[in-house]
């Protein structure tokens, strides 16, 4: 079967043993993250064809995140770059959880993605079902925002899906800077992720606070408008909603004890892209992008905690037991 196949930077992660400032008593572990390689670890869990598109530095960190990667079942099309190190991602720990991210990314291997990166995948994406993208890398400067743009080139050329997912990131550049770059990226997408404040962003509105189900169908509706062929909105603990041609769908969240949030949005495109590469409808996708956001949700670390098909299975089997 077609699978699905990204573009991004992916990075190692410090996370300190406990709470606090890392140090000689609060050592770092070392994992490796990345929103498009969570993706695809995701689409993999789930049984699809995963592969990841990027650079690397030639260093340990970079062997890294290649072997990862690999041991989780993707494919692998990585550039060893000689001349910039892999980049870094420290999380901060208070009172138990994860509070923010600090990077260390600028002019890493993994930021120095350039249109060349994507026309030595040029078979990859022409064999993929989806091609997965995100408005990080367009946050990572005008070569990297390059690359999206040929790789979306490249995937009309050859008849391959595009999915967009908007993961605006404040701290890679404001808000102004970013909403009609991201605009542009929603409109010519097939599929377009995006956050009830995401959405307003690029729809240029103020941000409405915490949405409910309603202002989430609205603001999908809004989305499509703009051009895709659907547009998710991802509403938390709500759950999440789908404006396509066929209408409007909605499916709850999955009741968690929220354990690290961090990563959910990229299990549940995982999760909807899986559904979608099966050839199911917006509403299957819907379900098992709640289900995969709310394992990620109830576990430690970005992605380490995605379910197979199987064990998502089981999970809704025990909920109906249970019931
Ligand atoms: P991220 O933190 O990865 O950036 P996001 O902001 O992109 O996440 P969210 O809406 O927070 O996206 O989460 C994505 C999906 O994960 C939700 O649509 C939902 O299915 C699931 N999810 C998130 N938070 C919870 C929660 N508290 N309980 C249950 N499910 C959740």
């Amino acid at each position: 079967t077609a699978g699905l196949v990204t573009l991004g930077e992916t990075m190692a992660v410090l996370t300190p043993a406990v709470s606090g400032r890392p140090g000689p008593g609060n050592p770092l572990r070392v994992g490796i993250g990345g929103a498009e390689s969570n993706v695809a670890v995701a689409v993999s869990r789930l049984g699809a064809p995963g592969t990841w598109i990027g650079r690397v530095g030639d260093d340990d960190l970079g062997r890294l995140v290649v072997r990862e990667l690999r041991a989780e079942g993707v494919r692998v099309l990585a550039e060893v770059d000689p001349h910039a190190p892999t980049g870094l991602l420290l999380k901060e720990l208070r009172g138990g959880r994860p509070r923010r991210v600090r990077y260390y990314r600028t002019g890493s291997a993994g930021s120095r993605l350039s249109p060349t990166d994507v026309d030595r995948a040029r078979r990859a994406i022409a064999d993929a079902g989806v091609l997965h993208l995100t408005g990080i890398t367009a946050a990572l400067g005008p070569q990297p925002r390059a690359a999206l743009a040929r790789a979306t080139q490249v995937a009309r050329d050859v008849g391959t899906r595009v999915s967009f997912d908007l993961n605006h990131r404040r701290t890679l550049w404001p808000d102004a800077a970013a909403a009609p770059v991201l605009r542009d990226l929603a409109a010519s997408a097939d599929v377009v992720f995006a956050g009830a404040e995401e959405a307003a962003l690029i729809l240029g509105r103020p941000a409405a606070g915490e949405a409910t189900v309603d202002d989430g169908r609205e603001l999908a509706a809004a989305l499509l408008a703009l051009g895709p062929g659907t547009a998710v909105v991802k509403l938390g603990a709500l759950g999440a909603v789908a404006a396509h041609e066929g209408g409007v769908a909605y499916a709850p969240a999955r009741a968690v004890t929220v354990v690290d949030p961090v990563g959910a949005g990229d299990a549940f495109a995982g999760g909807y892209l899986a559904e979608l590469l099966r050839g199911m409808p917006p509403d299957v996708g819907l379900r098992t992008g709640n289900a995969m956001g709310a394992v990620v949700t109830a576990t430690e670390g970005d992605w380490e905690g995605l379910p197979t098909r199987a064990e998502l299975a089981e999970d809704l089997q025990g909920e109906e037991v249970m019931r």
